[in-house]
């Protein structure tokens, strides 16, 4: 019967045919057509496109809530107990540590060698006209918002961190129920599971008008004057994040899990385009889990298990800005950091990175917490990021865009190492 239900959600979502009509070339057109749009009507075009980026993003984030809910607790409560569990949380942890680091370190590298802020007079320039910033809280804060002390409170406002830590609980509760009681619960939530899932390839389809409205507003927003002050550390991280998607997350996933990187990252080629579009890990997060599921082969448990934790607590992209940008602040006000406080950056970056939302941003506001952590307070600090606010746009595209890529590599390996063969087979 879940068979029959799954193969339906399937065959409803591959539009076979040629090219033309398919989904990720009609929003590759869509994206093409939108920032050109943009460009040539002065981004005007924001408003005539920009309400169906925002339907779809509200549509997008509709489902978040119940699918996460759900996809974490069918996840957890069908690995069941004790070790299969411990085993599986370790891989999956490990993997998020040792990509998210990898990140910050080719950051960290690159920021040092070509020193973008280095002579950057960004200070007095251009004081005026800043956005509104807010800082972030400590690290025991992101900690301590983990448990929630009302569930249904989180998750009417929508707090990923303490639903996923109450959804976990609740599918290691329903794996130690008696055999018999636990029944209805398991078919509750994996049914629960699937309907979300037919409503996300339901939304899917709308991706090339959602993306022609989003592309418009991003383009409309993007502060192209500002974008030329500080090319080189706009340009520092885009080939930091280059580095990470073209070469380290492929060789991840060839000398980790045999698997070919071109073909994983075809698979994924929605979710990658939704994550571009959306700046968004969570709103992007039903198209991650469909396309890892249905186009990767990746098995219900592990992309339950993996993906809703990793787009919220594993985000590379995000981690590599936060290296860069705090050390870019740094090089501005003439800092020099010494070996102790980069290691430092480097901790509170991977910190930052997990507690950073998967909301536009985000990360840019966390940078407060690097930061902090070396020392570097008050009103100038706050000017310069204001100043790397005005052309975060196009930079949090490519970040989000890394941060879902990672997370569907980790799923593909980790399904790999539990002797789930047909991943990513051709
Ligand atoms: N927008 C990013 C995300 O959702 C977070 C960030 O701002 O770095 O993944």
């Amino acid at each position: 019967m879940r068979d029959l239900a799954s193969a339906r959600i399937v065959a409803a979502m591959q539009t076979g045919g040629p090219f033309y009509k398919q989904l990720w070339f009609q929003t590759l057109v869509s994206i093409v057509i939108g920032a050109a749009l943009g460009i040539a009507t002065d981004g005007k075009s924001a408003e005539w496109f920009g309400w169906m980026g925002k339907l779809f993003v509200r549509l997008l984030k509709m489902v978040i809530v119940p699918l996460i809910l759900t996809s974490i607790v069918t996840g957890v409560a069908s690995v069941g107990t004790g070790k299969t569990l411990g085993r599986l949380g370790a891989k999956t942890l490990a993997y998020y540590l040792a990509t998210s680091l990898a990140a910050i370190l080719t950051g960290l590298v690159l920021v040092n060698a070509l020193r973008p802020g280095v002579g950057a007079d960004l200070v007095d320039t251009q004081g005026a006209d800043l956005p509104e910033l807010t800082t972030m809280g400590s690290v025991s804060e992101i900690f301590e918002k983990m448990i929630p002390t009302n569930p249904i409170a989180a998750m009417a406002s929508g707090d990923m961190l303490a639903i996923i830590f109450f959804a976990i609980l609740l599918g290691v509760g329903i794996a130690h129920l008696p055999s018999g009681r636990d029944r209805t619960l398991r078919d509750l939530f994996e049914q629960g599971f699937d309907l979300m899932m037919l409503l996300t390839s339901g939304i899917i389809r709308l991706l090339p008008l959602g993306v022609l409205g989003l592309i418009s507003t991003a383009v409309a927003k993007s502060g192209a004057g500002t974008l030329q002050a500080v090319g080189v550390y706009a340009i520092t991280i885009v080939a930091g994040l280059a580095i990470h998607m073209l070469v380290t997350l492929p060789l991840f996933l060839f000398l980790l899990g045999r698997m070919s990187p071109l073909r994983h990252y075809r698979n994924m080629a929605e979710a990658m385009i939704t994550a571009f579009s959306t700046s968004s890990s969570s709103a992007t997060l039903p198209v991650t889990i469909r396309s890892v599921r249905e186009r990767v082969g990746v098995s219900n448990q592990v992309t339950s298990f993996v993906l809703p934790m990793g787009a919220t607590i594993n985000m590379d992209g995000t981690a590599l800005y936060e290296c860069v940008g705090a050390i870019f602040i740094a090089q501005v006000l003439g800092v020099e950091l010494t070996f102790a406080q980069q290691a430092t950056v480097v901790l509170t970056a991977l910190l930052a990175s997990i507690g950073a939302a998967g909301i536009p941003s985000a990360g840019l506001v966390m940078i407060f917490l690097v930061t902090e952590a070396v020392n570097l307070k008050g009103a100038e600090v706050a000017t310069i990021v204001g100043i790397m606010l005005a052309v975060d746009r196009p930079l949090d595209m490519l970040r989000t865009m890394v941060n879902i890529t990672s997370d569907s590599v980790g799923a593909a390996i980790i399904a790999k190492s539990e002797g789930e063969s047909e991943v990513n087979a051709a």
